[in-house]
């Protein structure tokens, strides 16, 4: 499957000038939300992602995602995996089980975001369900950022990776490229302005 290929095609993988939620600048942004709009794509891409995971054969009773960018395709993952799904949310700045979703003793649990960058939420949202008793078994995530190391890439985990390197990460694909403090940035060097993607109430099509 060409990852790249299909985040291209739905407007997800952009180029451009941006400010990242880390503060940081980038070219490149990825926007999953634009692939997850298509439900038989999603459907597709957690299909490949199921497919990796049965092959490490881990045995998983649940999906949970930190919302809201991992839930859409958690839940697709969830039912590839004939799992149940459910999700964190932030309350006050905390990552918590809410909705009266219930875990019971060692349950096992995958964490799937999107994309995982640093896996910092991925991690909060692990730390939510193990408190109340889970046991996290694995990571996963369509994309990966390239900080973390997935199960099969080529890349070294970087120092910034939250995530327990003694858990797996599956993801479907690596998408790395550079970013740079605003002051170091060679986009901003050419006078142009980073903005914040996904920040617009949506674009109209005329
Ligand atoms: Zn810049």
């Amino acid at each position: 499957m060409q990852i790249k290929n299909i985040y291209e095609n739905a407007n997800a993988y952009l180029k451009g000038h941006f400010l990242l939620s880390s503060g940081k600048h980038s070219e490149y942004y990825l926007q999953s939300a634009k692939v997850l709009e298509d439900p038989k794509l999603s459907e597709k891409l957690a299909k490949e992602l199921a497919k990796e995971i049965k092959k490490a054969n881990i045995k998983i009773d649940t999906v949970c995602s930190p919302a809201l960018g991992g839930i859409l395709s958690g839940y697709e993952l969830a039912r590839a995996l004939n799992a149940r799904f459910i999700f964190t949310e932030r309350v006050d700045g905390v990552m918590s089980l809410r909705r009266g979703f219930e875990i019971s003793q060692d349950e096992k649990i995958i964490i799937c975001e999107d994309i995982i960058t640093t896996g910092g939420s991925a991690k909060e949202s692990a730390k939510a369900v193990k408190d109340l008793g889970a046991k996290i078994v694995a990571y996963s995530a369509l994309a990966n950022r390239g900080y973390c190391k997935r199960v099969g890439g080529n890349n070294e985990v970087s120092s910034i990776c939250k995530l327990e390197d003694d858990l797996p990460l599956f993801a479907l694909e690596d998408f790395y490229f550079e970013t740079y403090e605003p002051d170091k940035c060679p986009l901003c060097k050419d006078g142009s302005t980073a903005y914040k993607p996904g920040s617009n109430s949506g674009i109209k099509h005329t």
